[in-house]
């Protein structure tokens, strides 16, 4: 069975910065699991992966255009300490999620001088071109009430 919309696939993975790094990997856990087609992965991979089937193995580098997007510095802001809730607990690299109008967004505290704190609402690896090692380990049908939950069961 090929991969394709309403499909529900299972991989393993591996992903490295251009340095090699890995930045994430199911090595040592269970298998991603997600349903094709509904913007669950970045485009990028998603386009790499249709068509695939059960054993099939493929390396591929995505530019940021279609991983996680460039950078956009107006996304970077500085606050007072003040502004925050529990403003004593504030330290680098906390997350939290905030409600725009284009929908949710989390912002990591990137910097904290004195009574300034520097938010980046930009995703940790924007600008990132990313290379996936993938192993297609299964291919299904997704159930009715898979694409209407719109997740995996
Ligand atoms: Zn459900």
């Amino acid at each position: 069975m090929e991969i394709s919309d309403g499909k529900v696939v299972s991989i393993d993975y591996t992903l490295q910065n251009d340095g090699g790094e890995v930045l994430d990997t199911s090595d040592g856990r269970d298998p991603l699991s997600y349903i094709h087609g509904i913007g669950a992965l970045i485009p990028g991979l998603e386009s790499e992966l249709a068509g695939k089937s059960a054993g099939d193995e493929l390396d591929v580098t995505i530019p940021p255009e279609n991983a996680y997007g460039v950078r956009h510095e107006e996304l970077v802001a500085v606050v007072k300490r003040s502004q925050f809730d529990n403003n004593e607990d504030l330290e680098v690299g906390m997350q939290f999620q905030v409600q725009q109008d284009t929908g949710t967004r989390i912002f990591t505290i990137k910097k904290i001088e004195g009574e300034d704190v520097t938010l980046d609402g930009n995703h940790p690896l924007a600008d990132m071109t990313l290379h996936f090692s993938v192993k297609v380990l299964e291919v299904r049908d997704a159930t009715k009430e898979e694409l209407e939950h719109g997740h995996v069961h």
